[in-house]
């Protein structure tokens, strides 16, 4: 009997069939009040859950009894119970490397934007009240020859360094939970405590993963702490930063302005106060979102599920220790 798997979110055609080749598989494009009872019934019975923004729950596993995968289309996995998967047995699986470089990408974008003031003088532009010469009053700051501060050294945080030091000419310093002595041969770069790098910091860039260590980790005391020209950049996951006091921050001039892709609350609600920040550049979580790099990320979840399935070990687990704790499955 073919193995069953539940497939949430927009999949390509080609991934689709991809894994209709090899399961029964209940496909559910958009999830919502009208196919809920659906999307449970169908867990019920799945062996395999495949998507995107997942929302998985221990009350949601007790009613997947027989659920062996989840494959999750993102790097970033804290949004799973994962201790309670694994005493379940239940495999997590994710998509790194795929999305590295494209979010560092969006990490730059958002640095360059965000200190040369890119959203608020296109809408100068467009507004007509570009009537003369520029003065100091649109003017933006630089990044070239920069110090860039990394909070977070690990895949994404090591591009985005990259870019910065390669391609930009900044000093990079950074602080991370293991010293990185490979990239401070390539890049030149400094590791130092959490409140020299405040300190130091032009550009002070975020990119570790939300864990319980790193809720709020930048607060109102890392504002305080920060140059009242800094720019801050958050590419990992809005709760890492206490949004209220980053707010206060820009509101009273401790740091000069914000490139944010990733909120505590996602969508943004329209009543957030950094709607009304003209330093503030906003995008909609969008790190990882090119045509490219979402393929990308499809398919290697597609791979990992179907591997998993077969009985082989998948090429991204979270938890693989699950893998010799499962002998029935593997
Ligand atoms: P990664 O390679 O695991 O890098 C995370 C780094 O953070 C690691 O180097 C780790 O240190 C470090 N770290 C963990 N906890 C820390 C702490 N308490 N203090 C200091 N450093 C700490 O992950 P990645 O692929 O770069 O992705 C990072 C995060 O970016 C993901 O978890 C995800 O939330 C976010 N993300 C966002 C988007 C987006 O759309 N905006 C897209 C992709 C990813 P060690 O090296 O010592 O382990």
């Amino acid at each position: 009997m073919n193995k069953r798997i539940v497939a949430v979110r927009r999949l390509h055609a080609d991934h689709l069939q991809q894994l209709e080749g090899k399961f029964h598989v209940d496909y559910f494009p958009h999830l919502d009040d009208d196919n809920l009872d659906e999307y449970h019934a169908a867990l019920a019975r799945a062996h395999g859950l495949i998507g995107g923004k997942l929302s998985v729950t221990p009350a949601l596993l007790d009613g997947a009894p027989h659920l062996e995968v989840v494959a999750t289309i993102s790097v970033g996995y804290d949004n799973f119970p994962v201790d309670e998967m694994s005493r379940r047995g239940i495999v997590l699986c994710n998509t790194p490397d795929v999305l590295t470089e494209t979010t560092a990408d969006t990490g730059f974008a958002l640095i360059m934007a965000t200190a040369r003031r890119v959203p608020e003088l296109d809408r100068f532009v467009r507004e007509g009240q570009w009537q003369a010469h520029v003065d100091e009053a649109q003017f933006g700051r630089d990044v070239h020859g920069k110090t860039l501060g990394m909070v977070g050294m690990g895949r994404i945080g090591a591009a985005v360094a990259r870019r910065g030091a390669l391609g930009f000419g900044m000093p990079v310093i950074y602080s991370n939970a293991s010293p990185k002595p490979v990239l401070e041969a390539e890049l030149g770069a400094r590791s130092c405590s959490f409140e020299e790098l405040l300190a130091c910091a032009d550009i002070v860039c975020v990119t570790v993963p939300l864990t319980d260590s790193t809720r709020h980790l930048i607060g109102a005391d890392a504002f305080r702490q920060m140059k009242r020209s800094a720019i801050f950049v958050n590419i990992a996951r809005g709760p890492v930063v206490d949004e209220a006091a980053m707010v206060t921050a820009l509101q009273e001039g401790e740091i000069a302005g914000a490139g944010l892709d990733v909120f505590e609350q996602e969508p943004l609600p329209a009543t957030s106060p950094l709607l009304g920040l003209p330093q503030v550049v906003l995008l909609p979580h969008i790190g990882s979102a090119t045509h490219e790099t979402r393929a990308a990320m499809a398919q290697l979840a597609v791979d990992n599920i179907v591997l998993a399935l077969q009985g082989q070990a998948p090429p991204n687990g979270v938890n693989l220790g699950v893998l010799s704790m499962n002998s029935a499955l593997y």
